[in-house]
């Protein structure tokens, strides 16, 4: 099958050929990692094969960076080190210092450190906002505000905000809305159909899938802005190694079986948490009528607060057998974690601090009543 074949393709074909094609030498029918940094000319200014240099092309990386791009319904995907060096890559290739930011009130953790330590001091000012409020949403823009950063679900508190109401509001105000799809995937929503400009992934969590690997990407559906993001991306030079961008694209071909699984045993674990005595909130998007908008399932990620305060969250955390307590998410395996002192522990005494009584889990692939089992012991 040839790249441009895929295009009109089901999510799930897609996934396992959008952008590809067999290793034009050997018919290799997955792409080689090109582990290689420069690439012979035929005579001065005479390229051989279109790449000169691996941070400006490789590619490993190109096969990826096509397929990211066919999964968002884009134009162009960009493969980072991180989904924080896509972010800090974005951010400049956006704004200026004096430029404004308007950001969710409750941001991932690293986005929200990003924005308040390493980004103000080069002059960004921003605004947290709780994004699932309209109003303040729109109160919050300025003159200078040149992009509206929004994660749907969020994290830790998996509250949805509407991409196309958002995207609204952006256009509006002559702001590119950017949309952080690493909950969600492009498997349960796809935020450009839905008018973002571009779509951030830490592919570090569900696009690579099995904990093996830190990358993060962009995608976008204006060439121009493509473009820009490319020069970028070349420029500043945080780009995903060959092996890394390998195995996200490894990682990738399984991301709709496998996100199937993550909601299959999501939603049991959700049925069983909203009636356990020990339980006082599930958070998990499925009663939003935003998200059943535009989510066509609601993820792997469910969080929930316990009676008895910040210890016994923390209890539970220390209690599981199959969950295994650590910080990340979106991969084969179940993990657990206490946001308050563990993923978000920098928002602390900010306006993005989490409560104490908080449990997040990464739900796994699993067997569902394993899961469950473990759960129910360990919330005693
Ligand atoms: C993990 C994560 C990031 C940051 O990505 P890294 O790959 O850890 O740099 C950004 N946004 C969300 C929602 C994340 O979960």
């Amino acid at each position: 099958m040839s790249a441009d074949d895929a295009a009109g393709q089901a999510f799930e074909t897609r996934v396992i050929h959008g952008g590809q094609q067999a290793d034009p030498l050997t018919g290799a029918v997955v792409p080689p990692i090109y582990q290689v940094s420069t690439y012979k000319q035929d005579g001065v200014g005479g390229l051989r094969s279109g790449y000169e240099y691996s941070r400006s092309a490789n590619p490993t990386r190109d096969a990826l960076e096509a397929n990211l791009a066919s999964l968002e319904g884009g134009t162009r995907g960009l493969a980072f080190a991180s989904g924080l060096a896509a972010e800090d890559t974005l951010l400049r290739a956006l704004c200026r210092p004096g430029d404004h930011v308007v950001i969710p009130g409750d941001a991932y953790g690293g986005t929200y450190r990003l924005f308040a330590r390493v980004l103000e001091r080069w002059g960004l000012a921003w605004t947290a906002v709780a994004q699932q409020d309209i109003d303040a949403v729109r109160a919050a823009i300025r003159d200078e505000t040149r992009v509206v950063w929004c994660e749907t679900p969020t994290n830790p508190l998996l509250n949805v905000a509407d991409i196309e109401v958002l995207a609204g509001i952006a256009r509006d105000a002559g702001a590119k809305l950017v949309v952080d799809n690493t909950f969600a995937s492009p498997a349960l929503q796809r935020p450009i159909e839905l008018g973002a400009d571009i779509v951030v992934h830490s592919t570090t969590k569900y696009l690579g899938g099995h904990s093996d690997v830190v990358g993060g990407a962009l995608v976008t559906a204006d060439p121009e802005l493509g473009e820009t993001l490319g020069y970028h991306q070349n420029a500043m030079g945080a780009v995903a190694g060959a092996f890394d961008a390998w195995l996200v694209l490894r990682g990738i071909k399984t991301l709709a079986v496998r996100m199937d699984r993550h909601c299959d045993n999501a939603e049991r674990i959700v049925a069983m948490l909203r009636t356990h005595d020990a339980v006082t909130e599930v958070r998990y998007p499925d009663t939003d009528d935003v998200a059943r908008k535009q989510m066509s399932r609601y993820g792997g990620m469910v969080s929930f607060r316990v009676s008895g305060g910040e210890q016994h969250a923390v209890d539970i955390c220390g209690r599981t057998r199959i969950f295994t307590l650590a910080e990340s998410l979106g991969g084969v395996e179940s993990l657990i974690e206490h946001p308050g002192r563990m993923t978000h522990a920098s928002a602390a005494g900010s306006a993005l601090e989490v409560p104490g009584d908080l449990v997040r889990l990464s739900v796994g692939i699993e067997n569902a009543d394993d899961l469950i089992a473990d759960l129910r012991s360990a919330l005693g």
